[in-house]
């Protein structure tokens, strides 16, 4: 039996998110059109949680962590441990974070 997976989409530019459930088999789209603007909804996988609507400043977080390849992927800095580091607070944490993690940044998604 597939196991469907609900990943996490989101409008950078609504401050939207929103699920898709796919089934990892048949691949996952890096991004969708928004629902709401049109624009790309990109996809931030299963383990994102979407700010407030009008959290301004997590959401700059969220576009700053995003641009820099940070797409609420698990990192797991320990060899053989199932740890993964926690996501910044803030803004100014997310700057130390990409700099401190930023093997583990993820390719930018291409546009298709
Ligand atoms: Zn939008």
């Amino acid at each position: 039996m597939p196991t469907p997976y609900n990943m996490a989409f989101a409008c950078l530019g609504c401050r939207k998110s929103f699920k898709r459930e796919f089934d990892l088999a048949d691949g996952c789209p890096g991004q969708l059109v928004c629902p709401e603007c049109g624009g790309p909804a990109y996809n931030f996988g299963r383990h994102f949680k979407a700010p407030r609507k009008n959290d301004l400043k997590q959401w700059e977080k969220v576009a700053y962590l995003f641009e820099h390849g940070f797409r609420f992927q698990k990192i797991r800095p320990t060899r053989d441990s199932l740890e993964s580091v926690p996501y910044p607070d803030t803004l100014a944490a997310a700057k130390e974070f990409v700099e401190t993690y930023k093997a583990y940044a993820l390719k930018p998604i291409s546009d298709e």
